[in-house]
């Protein structure tokens, strides 16, 4: 297990060294099969394969979860022994924002809407440690989830905008075989919550259904149909249905061409996203 950076740029450069393919996934821990999902992937096309494994503070809002988040790491490292012993990364806050830490990388565009609006400084955040993390892992591919799908847009354009040497590769959203969208945070559910939450992937399958088999092209048709499929659950606060460009994050009226529905609801205190990639042909 590496804690610092000057460690991890040893490690790095001794790969590079051994002309082997570095391959990241960064992740706050508290490991699931969707994560080592994307361990896996990394380990079809990667011969260095580096988990990352810190809950970054900076991209946490003040009142949210940041304090109570899960560090199991006695089992996050048992996990990873089952997905090939990639090599860990588990630095302290004090390793990746020293006293005086002064810089935040900031992406317009697909970092306002959705996520960005609801939790303002999230993307910084994230934009701001991955890129550290790129830089000192010496990273040739980094692997991300679909399940963030806004993320992905955030780290993309990042990567396109800086000329950053690393592909990006993301991997599918892994379920629960109810629907439910595999997340660290499911850990917070109450069993009745945790029953009421497979309503986000319900509707967003009910939705998908309208689009692709019923051709419904009307955003706000389909719109309404995922919102009173929520609503059917009270006690789920919705905090966004979109239906947008999966590029430019821009809401659509009418869907003729690749669509992305985005949502993020609240059960009880826990905040859950999910999201489906629509190819359409209209
Ligand atoms: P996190 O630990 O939540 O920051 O997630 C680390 C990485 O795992 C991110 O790229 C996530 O998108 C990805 N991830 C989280 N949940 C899932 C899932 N259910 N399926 C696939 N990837 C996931």
């Amino acid at each position: 297990m590496i804690t610092t950076i000057e460690e991890l740029r040893r490690w790095s450069r001794q790969q590079h060294n051994l002309q082997k393919k570095i391959g990241l996934v960064p992740t706050m821990g508290a490991l699931h099969d969707g994560h080592l999902s994307l361990v896996k992937t990394a380990n079809q096309c990667c011969n260095a394969v580096l988990v990352s494994i810190f809950v970054n503070p900076t991209q946490f809002g003040v009142n949210e979860d940041f304090h109570q988040y899960p560090r199991p790491l006695e089992d996050d490292l048992r996990l990873l022994q089952t997905v090939g012993s990639p090599e860990v990364f588990v630095p302290n806050t004090a390793e990746m924002y020293p006293a005086g830490f002064d810089v935040s990388v900031h992406v317009g565009g697909v970092s306002q809407p959705f996520e960005g609006q609801i939790r303002p400084a999230h993307f910084d955040g994230v934009a701001t440690i991955v890129l550290k993390l790129f830089l000192a892992s010496g990273a040739d591919t980094a692997f991300f989830g679909q399940k963030d799908f806004q993320q992905v847009c955030v780290v993309r354009k990042m990567v396109d905008d800086l000329n950053i040497p690393v592909e990006i590769v993301v991997c599918p959203t892994i379920r629960e075989p109810d629907g439910l969208a595999m997340s660290s945070r499911n850990k917070y559910l109450s069993k009745s919550q945790r029953l009421q939450a497979v309503v986000l992937s319900q509707s967003l399958t009910l939705a998908e259904k309208m689009i692709t088999d019923e051709k419904i092209r009307d955003v706000e048709t389909v719109r309404q149909k995922i919102r009173s499929k929520i609503e059917t659950v009270p006690d789920i606060k919705i905090d966004y249905i979109g239906i947008v460009d999966p590029k430019t994050l821009h809401e659509l009226t009418t869907i003729n061409s690749d669509t992305v529905i985005l949502i993020a609801a609240k059960i009880g205190t826990t905040r859950l996203i999910d999201n489906v990639l629509i190819t359409t042909t209209s």
